[in-house]
């Protein structure tokens, strides 16, 4: 662990982006194979691909179980037709079957089944995995196809992997947040001591960079920015900067837009690890940004 470091709290970086797409988990990658002891967290449940470059060997895995969805058991059945007639979804069929995708779980269905034949039984919205990489311990999930509660299993896959910084005295977290700005994103951010965000030179980004920079002041928690493949155009990246200057937040670095990315992708590697002399330089220079701003934290 980095003398540096503070070694009583576990703090805890999230990685976020306004949209999919901006290099975001290349960058989290990167960050993990830099610094100190740390758990990583894999938040981005609906598109997880960090394991993609950490190839993470899992050790745990749990279903996640969020809230309840209607079964029919047919030997009991009378097809009576009460829970059609009563079911404002549309889960339930002519057949009588439930239709497992529009059931909201309201639990009417048993509540007017003369027969007991209809029953709520817990749903099964995903899966989430305690793994070991070569950087350290990481909790990732994924959400089952057209399952909502994201917002859920992201607290959960926070929870385990704050357990387990605790369990193994690991001074950092770090998280690989969902795109976007909506309640996952809000999930994994609540309490991190520090969000950075990903962004690329381009107008969509920096409208999505305003956005990010509303959220995390509304929740209080503090910003850094990193303008990725900025050479792609320069003048608004630099257009971005000046946003960042005026608003008070601070730039960790820029990185060029450099083909090492997708090759250390390619091979599974981070571009630490694929490019140590170049993009490898820039990212260990980003992350001493990244650790001053965390040390004065607790100055
Ligand atoms: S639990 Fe509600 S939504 Fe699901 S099938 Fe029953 S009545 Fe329909
Ligand atoms: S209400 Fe109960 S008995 Fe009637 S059709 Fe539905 S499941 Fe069957």
């Amino acid at each position: 662990m980095s003398p540096s470091m503070n070694t009583k709290t576990i703090k805890e970086i999230v990685v976020i982006s306004g949209k999919g797409g901006t290099g975001k988990t290349s960058v989290t990658a990167a960050l993990a194979s830099l610094g100190p002891q740390k758990v990583l967290a894999d938040c981005d449940v609906d598109a997880a691909d960090l394991h993609l470059v950490l190839a993470p060997k899992n050790i745990r895995t749990e279903d996640f179980v969020a809230g309840e969805r209607a079964f029919i058991n047919t030997d009991s059945c009378v097809d009576c037709g009460l829970c059609l007639e009563h079911c404002r979804y549309g889960a339930v069929s002519e057949d009588f079957q439930i239709i497992p995708e529009n059931c909201e779980g309201c639990g009417v269905c048993a509540f007017v089944c003369p027969e007991d034949a209809a029953v709520m039984l817990p749903r099964t919205c995903g899966v989430w995995h305690v793994a070991e990489t070569r950087f350290g311990s990481m909790v990732h999930a994924r959400l089952g196809i057209a399952e909502e509660n994201s917002g859920k299993l992201v607290t959960t896959v926070r929870k385990t992997a704050r357990e387990l910084a605790e369990a193994q005295g690991a001074s950092l977290i770090l998280t690989d947040g969902p795109p976007g700005i909506g309640c996952p994103v809000i999930a994994s951010l609540g309490g991190a001591n520090l969000a950075i965000a990903v962004a690329e030179p381009t107008t969509s980004a920096l409208h999505d960079l305003k956005r990010v920079f509303g959220l995390t002041k509304h929740f209080d928690i503090p910003l850094m920015v990193i303008i990725n493949k900025s050479g792609i155009n320069e003048e608004t990246a630099k257009v971005i900067r000046d946003y960042c200057k005026d608003n008070g937040v601070e730039v960790a670095g820029t990185l060029p837009y450099d083909k090492a990315f997708t090759q250390a992708q390619i091979n599974a590697m981070s571009v630490v690890e694929y490019d140590p002399e170049g993009r490898g330089k820039d990212l260990a220079a980003i992350w001493e940004r990244i650790q001053t701003r965390l040390n004065q934290q607790d100055q």
